[in-house]
């Protein structure tokens, strides 16, 4: 075969238009793109999504099946709804404001909250976030309940989940129902998660401009580095101190490709 016919042509040719339908993830987790993506729909078995005028539901085809199959998950366990918050726009990059991350369609936001009743589209653009932890006291607060629990437990139970982001109070309480689950050791203690978690998937397969983050120590993560998160409370208020909108270098696929 002439090299001008080669499948590396070809593979080359497929990452340069997205168009042809290609789904990735390119560049790191906090400055990246997609290519490709999904919305995740309004709503489904087990699910809503929230705020969706922000247009934050577009999600790499992998994060798109885990939300779905998730929701399923949450349906036979006979829990209330999950309400799905930011995923990424839809050719990623960062957002005009809050959170560095979600730039590559693999992170995603599921708030602890039970649904609106009647979760009517206008509750479910205007829903208010509801803490689970008391910050004067320190403690988790009443709301969180075994549901929370069963919630994020299914949500860590995906083999395609990297990490799962959760207040330091949030992964304690996970690590006193399920013990030793091999699992817990993707929920990342961090402040700030007090009223939803964040959902981060590995790169999936084939994804060959997707940046990995280093794999978590083995082990629960419920002993030593908990306790030190525990701790030290005061990252917990800078945490919320105001930043600059954060505008990070992107690989050279997604320059010309996200939108300011
Ligand atoms: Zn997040």
């Amino acid at each position: 075969m002439s090299k001008w016919f080669s499948p590396l042509w070809l593979v080359l040719l497929a990452g340069a238009i997205p168009s042809l339908g290609w789904a990735q993830a390119v560049g790191g987790y906090a400055a990246g793109c997609q290519f490709d993506a999904r919305a995740l729909p309004a709503k489904g078995p087990g699910f809503y999504v929230i705020r969706g005028s922000r247009e934050r539901f577009y999600g790499q085809p992998a994060l798109i099946d885990y939300l779905q199959t998730l929701g399923k998950k949450v349906e036979q366990a006979q829990l209330p709804p999950m309400l799905v918050a930011d995923i990424a726009r839809e050719r990623g990059g960062p957002f005009a404001s809050g959170h560095r991350s979600h730039q590559t369609g693999l992170d995603a936001d599921i708030w602890l909250r039970s649904p609106p009743k009647p979760p009517h589209p206008r509750r479910l653009e205007n829903i208010s976030a509801v803490d689970m932890v008391n910050h004067s006291l320190y403690i988790l607060s009443p709301q969180f309940t075994d549901r929370q629990r069963q919630l994020i437990a299914l949500a860590a139970q995906d083999p395609r989940v990297s990490r799962i982001f959760v207040h330091p109070l949030i992964k304690q309480a996970m690590c006193n129902t399920y013990g030793q689950a091999p699992w817990l050791n993707r929920l990342r203690p961090w402040f700030g998660h007090s009223s939803h978690f964040h959902v981060r998937l590995h790169c999936p397969a084939g994804d060959k401009h997707c940046e990995p983050q280093p794999k978590v120590a083995p082990g629960t993560g419920c002993g030593s580095e908990l306790t030190s998160w525990i701790r030290d409370k005061s990252g917990a208020l800078s945490s919320k101190a105001p930043g600059k909108p954060y505008r990070p270098v992107l690989p050279e696929q997604c320059q010309g490709w996200v939108k300011p």
